[in-house]
């Protein structure tokens, strides 16, 4: 063998490109903002393949890559524990609306609608990658109505939930970080607390989190907080609130009630987080605006249109039986066919529903919610959502609340939208400026970043966020999508 090693070493330079070595990239001249909730300082960073592998007083190296990020911050990629961007990975795998705001991470399946199967939904991911980190919730509602089918308007017997349990354990087995409960809405509300436990104690035991969107976010909100509170207190499990907020006028201002109530709990043990998002105006089906569920009784649904500030409020997003309703309001809608809005309302519900966005929030119950250190900035968007926070909702939280309004700290609204979801859902090498952490990094400007898009204008790009890396490869360069798709699935196994 002796008298070919030449020949051999000789081959072996021919063989190896020169690109075999991993990418070397020097984020240069930057202000860290490291996602612990620490203030920024000047420092280099260098990432080598998917990793960050320095950070300090950096030289660049010979053929490294180098991303001037002079005036601008650098911080960890934006984490969204509630986004729906299901289905939207699978159309658009570059995931533009969110890698242009900064996200690098979403969980999919909040709300009680998940993907199922999990195990086939993540595979999946891992055929057709998309540019962002994917985590999966089971949905309670989805389960409930594989088990009860059509059947669902009532409690579950013993047999139904333990065939959920089943159902829960397998997609807890195939990688979802948590069950996630959707109670306002049709499939979930039936069920009672007890079931829903039975559920939540599977999730626990497989290192899961119970994630809710409560029975209720009128009127009887704090009802709903303390059943949620309950169910993490018996099936021993980290709650978190998705989406918290005081959404009718008897409510309104009680944000700190709310606040209390969930102090209370962690005092006692239980480990309860919640998170929020941006905007005064939710998004959901019109039946959500009558709790009782009693669409064709006048007097609950004037109640429900009183609620949240009356009928100019609603905006009508989505009707596929009357599309000319879309864009405007129930006031306007009852005004130009000569009627009231409660028939309006009942009409349209009749006919099949639609969507709506419905103003009924108040600044003062969103600050105060985002003033609490364990509240974290979700945007129950995605990438096809009509409602603004599927472009704008992180770049609105630093544009708006961190820089005009001054609520949060600009290094404490990051720790909200890094380690803070990171730690949620189990991530130990994400959410952080550190060595060894993985290079999920945004890069963006504190002076002008903020959301652009509204309710007229749902996709409109942020501005601002500048540079995106995912995994150490470059998604968004430039304000712009470069197309690179090097998103992982990072499900609990
Ligand atoms: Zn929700």
């Amino acid at each position: 063998m002796h008298r070919y090693f030449w020949l051999i070493l000789f081959l072996s330079f021919l063989i190896v490109p020169t690109n075999a070595q991993p990418t070397s990239i020097l984020i240069t001249n930057g202000t860290v903002i490291d996602g612990t909730g620490t203030k920024g300082k000047g420092a280099d960073v260098r990432i080598v393949g998917d990793q960050i592998v320095e950070i300090g007083k950096l030289k660049p190296k010979p053929d490294e890559q180098i991303i001037d990020a002079k005036n601008l911050i650098v911080a960890p990629g934006f984490i969204d524990i509630h986004n729906h961007s299901e289905s939207g990975l699978e159309s658009q795998p570059t995931a533009n609306s969110q890698i242009l705001q900064g996200i690098t991470t979403l969980a999919v399946g909040p709300d009680g609608e998940s993907p199922w199967p999990i195990g086939d939904y993540l595979r999946r991911r891992e055929e057709k990658i998309p540019a962002v980190n994917v985590l999966a919730f089971v949905g309670h509602a989805t389960v409930r109505h594989k088990v009860m089918g059509n059947d669902f308007k009532r409690p579950a017997t013993k047999v139904e939930i333990e065939q959920m349990v089943a159902l829960v354990e397998q997609a807890m087995r195939e990688g979802a970080v948590g069950l996630s409960s959707g109670l306002e809405y049709d499939v979930g509300y039936p069920s009672k607390t007890e079931e829903v436990i039975a559920l939540a104690r599977v999730a626990a035991k497989h290192g899961g989190i119970y994630m809710t969107h409560m029975r209720d976010e009128s009127d009887s909100m704090l009802t709903a907080l303390q059943e949620a509170i309950r169910i993490g207190r018996e099936a021993k499990i980290p709650v978190q609130i998705s989406h918290i907020k005081m959404g009718t006028v008897g409510v309104w201002g009680k944000a700190l009630e709310a606040v209390q109530l969930i102090e209370e709990a962690r005092r006692e043990g239980l480990d309860i987080t919640a998170d929020c998002y941006p905007y005064d105006a939710w998004s959901s089906t019109i039946t959500v605006l009558v709790p009782s569920r009693k669409h064709d009784n006048p007097v609950d649904v004037a109640k429900g249109l009183n609620d949240v500030g009356g009928a100019a409020n609603v905006t009508i997003t989505n009707c596929s039986h009357h599309r000319e309703y879309e864009g405007k309001t129930l006031e306007q809608l009852a005004t130009e066919q000569q009627t009231t809005a409660v028939t309006m309302y009942m009409q349209i519900v009749k006919d099949g529903g639609a969507s709506v966005v419905c103003r009924s929030m108040i600044d003062k119950d969103i600050e105060t919610f985002y003033r609490q250190p364990w509240v974290m900035v979700s945007s129950d968007g995605g990438i096809n959502g009509r409602h603004p926070r599927g472009a704008g909702t992180f770049p609105r939280v630093l544009g708006r609340y961190v820089r005009e309004k001054k609520w949060l700290k600009l290094q404490e609204a990051v720790r909200k939208m890094t380690s803070m979801p990171a730690a949620r859902v189990g991530l130990k090498d994400r959410g952080v400026i550190r060595v060894g952490a993985r290079a999920d990094i945004v890069i963006f400007n504190a002076k002008t970043v903020v959301d652009q898009a509204t309710f007229t204008k749902p996709f409109e790009a942020p501005i601002g966020i500048v540079h995106v890396f995912v995994n150490g490869e470059q998604v968004v360069r430039d304000s712009k999508v470069s197309g690179a798709t090097p998103g992982r699935v990072l499900s609990k196994k």
